[in-house]
């Protein structure tokens, strides 16, 4: 990933892709205490469009905020600088990743004053998964690892920190022969996947945990507007893993993932064993909205050449 061509920005400017480093005594490399976003780009009839942009930054000022560290720059600036990231980098469809870290002045946990660093990347990763995942859905297991308890990490904040918790899960998912982890809460209580929310259809009501130890997902929020307009009830209450095992249709939403079906959960086959035909018009709306091709959606979109 460090050795290749592009352009990325880091603290107000663009620099060559290869030369922006960081010292090993990069506070956030040691102690994970950063946040970050997942955000991409795609191409539509007008040009290459962010997906709901704002949320994102939203989300990511309110990582900083419960982190307590003091963003150096804006919102807007922001927003621009992810344009910008694309743009200068020639992508028509792109996965963005902005990044808040602390420097390297001081070490140690009592280490103050340190610097407050925001970097942009941007580079293009056509599918988190097989394309026929899309279709097909995903093989998951429960994780043998507990999602984050409310009150250890901050859930509402996306921080590089909480995400050990996501690797170990989704290591120990793949080692099993599985595609995607799935993780309950500190009660057992389903909790969402190692990068995704979970949904989970019965008698046609679409349930979903509520944001206690999940991710306030932006994809979540797309799903349930869909729903909204699709006159789909959505329930967010806690779900328990056999209800996952006895649901008529079950998917993982995210923004690297999108809307990606699960066919298994440990070993039992869910409804048809194949992407259920919710999963499928959902799937549907939101390709049509990230492409631009939703017009009640457009608003959704912010084009990197303006
Ligand atoms: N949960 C976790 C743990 C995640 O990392 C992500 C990805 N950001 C999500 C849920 C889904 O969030 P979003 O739809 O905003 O990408």
């Amino acid at each position: 990933m460090a050795d290749r061509d592009g352009l990325i920005w880091l603290d107000g400017e663009m620099v060559p892709w290869r030369e922006a480093k960081t010292h090993v005594l990069t506070h956030t490399l040691h102690y994970g205490l950063g946040c970050f976003e997942g955000v991409r780009a795609y191409n539509t009839a007008e040009g290459p469009a962010i997906f709901r942009l704002q949320e994102h930054t939203d989300r990511l000022f309110r990582s900083a905020h419960i982190l307590n560290m003091k963003m150096p720059f804006s919102k807007d600036e922001l927003n621009q600088a992810q344009c910008a990231a694309v743009r200068e980098n020639n992508l028509d469809e792109a996965y963005l990743r902005p990044m808040v870290f602390l420097g390297s002045e001081g070490m140690g946990l009592r280490a103050d004053n340190l610097q407050v660093h925001v970097m942009v990347a941007a580079w293009s990763w056509p599918s988190y998964m097989s394309p026929e995942a899309r279709e097909q859905g995903i093989k998951v297991r429960t994780s043998s690892y507990t999602r984050h308890h409310v009150n250890i990490t901050m859930c509402k904040a996306k921080a590089n920190g909480n995400y050990i918790n996501s690797m170990l899960a989704l290591n120990e998912a793949i080692a099993s022969g599985c595609e995607e982890a799935l993780l309950l809460d500190n009660e057992g209580y389903v909790a969402e996947g190692s990068g995704e929310n979970i949904f989970i259809l019965r008698d046609g009501v679409l349930h979903t945990p509520e944001l206690t130890s999940c991710l306030e997902g932006i994809t979540r929020q797309t799903i349930i507007d869909f729903c909204k307009e699709l006159g789909v009830p959505v329930r967010e209450r806690r779900i328990t893993r056999d209800e996952v095992y006895i649901a008529d249709e079950a998917f993982f939403t995210g923004t690297a993932a999108e809307v990606l079906p699960i066919r298994e959960l440990d070993g039992r086959v869910i409804g048809a064993g194949k992407r259920g035909p919710l999963t499928e018009k959902l799937q549907a709306m939101y390709f049509d909205a990230v492409k631009g091709k939703r017009e009640a959606n457009k608003g959704w979109l912010t084009l990197v050449n303006g």
